[in-house]
């Protein structure tokens, strides 16, 4: 399947290559004032973080290490519960580190609570978060989010790093899928 038979899929580009880009920018440029003097560690989280980790890491001027996390929330379909069990651990110890947790999309925000949580028991120096989207429903949990690309309404979206049965996850833009591809 090439990007051609993908765009039969989609219904919308929601956030689009170049939106993407400039944003990530700015979120670079904040981070690296931010973060002026202070060696940074890069937790993303496996696998939807992929894109946002490579694109804003290369944003970045200050050096910054990166490390991976794989989580898997139970939950059905398309909703997560916040039970969470780690697939895969962090490679190295994170206590006494800048920490700056790069996520894709934070819709109910459970799996991200739950993760700050394990990871701010860790003793971490900071812990912060950046995620490229964010929905409406993560206003009703308290984490604090300190960087965000974009606030999008509340839609099941695909690509730039977001699956739908681990497909799309390769399209270089964020949109919405056609009815007929849940329906199939
Ligand atoms: P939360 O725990 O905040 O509800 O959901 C976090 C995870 O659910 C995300 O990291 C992502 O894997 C998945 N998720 C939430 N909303 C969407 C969406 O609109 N599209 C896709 N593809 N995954 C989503
Ligand atoms: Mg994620
Ligand atoms: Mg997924």
């Amino acid at each position: 399947m090439d990007q051609r038979d993908m765009g039969a899929d989609l219904e919308s580009v929601l956030v689009s290559e170049e939106q993407i880009r400039t944003r990530l920018g700015e979120l670079a440029a904040q981070i690296d004032a931010d973060y002026a003097g202070r060696d940074l560690l890069l937790v993303g989280v496996l696998k939807g973080a992929v894109m946002v980790m490579a694109d804003l890491a290369r944003a970045l001027h200050a050096p910054a290490e990166m490390d991976w996390m794989a989580v898997s929330s139970y939950g059905s379909g398309t909703k997560s519960s916040g039970v969470v069990r780690i697939l895969k651990d962090l490679d190295k110890d994170i206590g006494g580190r800048h920490v700056l947790v790069v996520e894709d999309i934070i819709d109910s925000g459970l799996t991200l609570s739950w993760l700050l949580a394990n990871l701010g028991s860790r003793g971490p120096a900071s812990l912060e978060v950046a995620t490229l989207l964010r929905k409406p429903e993560a206003a009703k949990v308290e984490i604090d989010v300190r960087y965000v690309g974009f606030e999008i309404p509340n839609e099941f979206v695909v690509g730039y790093g977001l699956d739908y049965a681990e497909r799309y996850r390769n399209l270089p833009f964020v949109g919405t899928l056609a009815p007929h591809v849940y329906s199939s």
